[in-house]
């Protein structure tokens, strides 16, 4: 089939690459030039494992282009992908700007029945909203053409999003026209011959689905972190907990690591619009909201508890090891470290901070402290002189770090291990003042 993905970031460039290795013809359209640039140059501008070895084999074999020009990838599409960032707005609510600017470009363009597939996390009633921007422009033109809008959330996890996107846990598909889901069952041939499970429902449930989801795992995450909080302070482990509770097909061990708190692109924005689409409708989502206080809470903590420990930090030097939200992924938006760096540096502490791959948007996103961060370029450099090490997030390269060579290149003696990467090493306890998260 010949579909355009409008939005090459963590989702549609992904989603892109792999419809071709489906083996769809497939134009990637973004409005940033740089982006396209650099992806005609064989430059991917994200980091995700796995993903340019595919790209690279279908730009070769002739199944994917990227491009700017909107007429071009628009007009001769069967499917368009919408896959922009919905960004929270001053409120807290899903900024629909880029969605509606799409549907605009769509309704100007399309020339024959299309199908136009929302994969952007968004509000219950977008695809209406979505439909009657296009029909609006269509009017503009006084063009009578068919189309259909479908609902189909994604729900890869940077890091993974390639073997997500070739082997999801389900694939969901919300429409009320039977002309757009045989499309939606073409484009996705290749896992339904592979037994993926398809949810096929209405449009505004498939939209409902992924907030859900996301306030779900959102929801999860904090109780586990308000779990820590409690069992430090009665001495219990969290992690045994966790393990335990775990062992019951009810609850299952995923998403219940405490640590310093969730972020990302996605969470703390989907839980937050999940609210506010509340509100709309006059519902009150206490158990989101309280995950959304809890969280800022966790990071908070941290935060106390390392300036507790160490007597203040007015005036030391700490090493953070890792900047992204998560391995794996250069995605540095609304990280636990960056709230944790600003808490820091505004009680006098320097930092010397490393991560794998997040360290140039962290650069930028925290412009304002740069005059108290110095960008490291591995771990050794980050920790040589420091009075304490931070570890935010867990890159594997972190949990076989030499600890005894660790100590002998640090000034001091503390290591706050926010994601528990040590907690089971004896070794780290005798060398380091050392606090885990949710244990002694
Ligand atoms: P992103 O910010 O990485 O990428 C969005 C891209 O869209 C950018 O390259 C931007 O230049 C482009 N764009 C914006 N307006 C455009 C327009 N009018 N025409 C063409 N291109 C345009 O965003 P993302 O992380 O890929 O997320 C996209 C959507 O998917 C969001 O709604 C997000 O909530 C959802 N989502 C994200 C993830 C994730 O892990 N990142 C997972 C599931 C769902």
């Amino acid at each position: 089939m010949k579909i355009t993905v409008i939005g090459t970031g963590y989702v549609g460039l992904v989603q892109g690459v792999i419809l071709s290795e489906f083996g769809h013809k497939v134009i990637c359209l973004d409005i940033d030039q740089k982006k396209i640039d650099s992806l005609n140059n064989g430059i991917l501008p994200i980091y995700e494992p796995g993903l340019k070895d595919i790209l690279d084999r279908n730009v070769l074999e002739g199944r994917l282009k990227f491009t700017t020009d909107k007429e071009y990838a628009l007009q001769n599409a069967e499917v368009i992908f919408i896959a922009v960032g919905t960004p929270p707005a001053e409120d807290g609510s899903a900024d629909l700007t880029y969605v509606l600017q799409c549907a605009k470009d769509i309704g100007q363009n399309i020339k024959d029945y299309t199908v136009v597939v929302n994969k952007s996390t968004v509000p219950v009633g977008t695809g209406d909203f979505v439909e009657n921007a296009i029909k609006e422009e269509l009017k503009n033109r006084d063009a009578n053409i068919e189309f259909d809008v479908v609902s189909n959330p994604e729900f890869l996890r940077e890091g993974k999003a390639v073997n997500d996107c070739l082997r999801p846990d389900r694939v969901v598909i919300g429409t009320e026209s039977e002309k757009a889901l045989d499309t939606m069952k073409k484009i996705y041939d290749v896992l339904y011959i592979n037994k993926t499970p398809f949810v096929f429902t209405n449009r505004r449930t498939s939209e409902m689905i992924k907030y859900a989801s996301n306030a779900f795992l959102a929801v999860k995450i904090s109780f586990i972190n308000e779990m820590a909080l409690l069992a430090e302070k009665v001495g219990a482990n969290t992690q045994e907990i966790a393990q335990a509770m775990g062992m019951d097909g009810r609850i299952s061990p995923k998403f219940l690591h405490c640590g310093p708190g969730y972020g990302g692109s996605c969470f703390p924005k989907d839980t937050k619009a999940i609210v506010e689409i509340g509100k709309e409708y006059g519902e009150d989502m206490s158990v989101v909201a309280a995950a959304i206080s809890a969280n800022e809470k966790q990071k908070k903590k941290m935060i106390e508890k390392i300036i507790k420990e160490m007597n203040g930090v007015e005036g030391k030097t700490i090493c953070i090891l890792g900047i992204s939200f998560k391995p794996d992924t250069d995605d540095v938006r609304d990280a636990p470290s960056l709230d944790i760096i600003r808490g820091l540096v505004e009680n006098g502490a320097t930092i010397k901070a490393y991560c794998p791959k997040g360290t140039e948007e962290a650069e930028w996103r925290l412009e304002n402290y740069k005059n108290h961060i110095t960008y490291c370029k591995d771990e050794e450099e980050a920790s040589t002189n420091a009075d304490a090490v931070v570890l935010v997030t867990e890159w594997n390269q972190f949990r076989g770090i030499n600890l005894e060579e660790l100590k002998d290149r640090m000034k001091g003696d503390f290591y706050f291990d926010l994601r528990n990467v040590h907690s089971k090493n004896s070794k780290v306890r005798s060398l380091f003042k050392y606090f885990p998260v949710g244990q002694k």
